[in-house]
């Protein structure tokens, strides 16, 4: 569709005489997947939905000849019945906060010079030109940045061990292997803004002290692999990447590596082992790979979102950093909205807004003005959360205490007629899948998990499975070698302690 759309407005603009005067630009996510594909006039901000192929010439003709709005293409506010003009003024837009998704639905990510427009690549010459390397850390440390991959650890303490670590060489690894079920905003990153990655990468490498940078990107990302790939071929063109950047002598250059998908290769160890060609299996930690990473040298790995983030933080300064969201949680978020919800997306939020602002201002409420129930965080590591935790502003700890997690950013809402067991059934086959088998308890654990699970849905449970299903979770917890097994019976724990009586029902009633 959107192909087909630029195609006929380009078309258009050729058969008036404009092709010179207008300029189409085909951008990245503007994260309103629900009411997609959306076209946005410039200078005048019009921002049109659901827009068709057979609308270019439309557009064309009425907006940008004759200065006259296609009314039927603007969005219709639900709450006042009217269109409205321009992004900011929809429900969905108005609460988000964009640091990492700064330039994605602004930019051409496959034009270096629209990155660059937009201060790109400003933050690694001042870093490189005028900062000692423990001075971009400290910046770092300072901003309280968390690891936005799950983890929330400190990444400029994370930095500042690879530092610190001895040795010789070491490497700037990004995590892109992205694979919760239904999140995609790393995908969306890279398709966006990948310079933003790059130029995160390389302020990391400096400060650390690499000179190679990966990216190990799982390979059912075509198209943000292929941005990925254009975008480090215009930077080594551009000398942003290579050697002596920027007249001094610092260098550094990334290699892009591919994944063949496996969840537990987001793992950092996996991970590692993946790149060097071995069976993508966790590692017995420590040593960290700060100490002992790729081919057994010092390495950094962080996710795609928490390297874009570092321009912004290196260029405005981590005091500004510090102005978005909350005290422990500074920053934004961002987060992948799916399921029952009205507005499906991409948002990016400061962290302490609420799940209510988020699920019923951003997402527009549930779809068909159904009754929610339930909405998991953290994707198959997380957890369900329920109407009473609505009004909890969403950071790393507060949904930890909650009994979830805010893992990568995957968000999805269940309604009324959702069954809960059977939805935690489905979290448990896929980290059954995904179980790498290198221990026991997640191996064989969770496969009884799920025995028990089916056996319930299918009417022929016991109560005292729930017993068997809560001690089962427990020793998986415990146990596991990695966090795939460590928190893969969270949303068996956490929906039997909050939807006990939907357990109790199919065992009682036999279905
Ligand atoms: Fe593999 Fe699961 Fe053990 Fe992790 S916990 S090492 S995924 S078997």
């Amino acid at each position: 569709n959107s192909e087909g759309i630029i195609e006929n407005i380009n078309k258009a603009l050729k058969e008036h005489g404009l092709s010179k005067k207008v300029k189409v630009l085909k951008t990245g996510c503007f994260g309103f997947c629900e009411e997609g594909p959306v076209v946005k006039i410039l200078p005048d901000n019009t921002f049109y939905v659901k827009v068709k192929p057979e609308d270019g010439e439309r557009i064309v003709v009425e907006d940008i000849i004759s200065e006259k709005k296609l009314t039927d293409l603007l969005y219709i506010d639900e709450k006042t019945g009217e269109r409205v003009l321009e992004e900011k003024q929809i429900p969905f837009y108005q609460k988000q906060e964009k640091i990492a998704l700064r330039n994605c639905g602004l930019i051409d990510p496959e034009v270096i010079e629209q990155y660059i427009e937009k201060n790109g690549y400003k933050a690694l010459e001042k870093a490189i030109k005028y900062m000692d390397p423990v001075e971009v850390i400290s910046t770092v440390i300072e901003s309280g940045l968390r690891g936005r991959g799950g983890g929330g650890f400190s990444t400029g303490k994370k930095w500042e061990f690879a530092r610190m670590a001895k040795g010789d060489v070491k490497y700037v690894v990004c995590n892109a292997d992205e694979g919760d079920p239904g999140a995609f905003m790393d995908r969306c990153i890279l398709e966006g803004d990948p310079h933003s990655v790059i130029e995160g990468m390389a302020l990391c490498a400096y400060g650390i002290g690499a000179e190679k940078g990966l990216v190990y990107i799982r390979a059912e990302y075509p198209l943000s692999i292929e941005r990925l790939r254009k975008a480090i071929i215009e930077c080594r063109k551009k000398g942003y990447l290579g050697k002596n950047l920027f007249g001094t002598n610092f260098s550094f250059d990334i290699e892009i590596k591919y994944g063949a998908g496996a969840f537990v290769c987001g793992e950092e160890t996996a991970l590692i082992n993946s790149m060097e060609g071995k069976r993508g299996e966790p590692n017995i930690k420590p040593p960290f790979p700060a100490e002992k990473g790729y081919w057994g040298k010092p390495t950094n790995v962080n996710n795609v979102e928490t390297f874009s983030n570092i321009p912004a933080i290196l260029f405005n300064g981590a005091k500004w950093f510090r102005g978005h969201g909350t005290e422990k949680s500074p920053g934004t978020k961002v987060f992948a909205l799916a399921g029952k919800i009205k507005n499906v997306g991409l948002i990016e939020v400061p962290m302490g807004i609420t799940l209510r602002e988020v699920i019923y201002d951003i997402g527009g409420g549930i779809k068909d003005n159904k009754k929610f129930k339930a909405v998991q965080t953290g994707g198959p590591s997380g957890g369900c959360l329920t109407e009473e935790d609505l009004d909890t502003p969403i950071d790393f700890d507060n949904l930890i205490a909650k009994g979830s997690m805010m893992g990568s950013g995957g968000m999805i809402v269940m309604d009324e007629d959702d069954c809960i067991v059977s939805m935690a059934k489905f979290y448990l086959e896929f980290t059954e899948d995904e179980s790498c088998g290198k221990c026991t308890p997640c191996r064989i654990g969770n496969t009884r998990l799920w025995e028990i699970l089916n056996k319930i849905t299918q009417g022929k449970g016991e109560e005292r499975d729930l017993e068997l299903l809560k001690e089962l979770s427990e020793t998986i917890k415990s146990t596991s070698l990695c966090g795939l097994g460590q928190s893969s019976p969270n949303p068996v724990l956490s929906t039997l302690a909050k939807f006990k009586d939907e357990y109790l029902a199919h065992i009682r009633d036999k279905k």
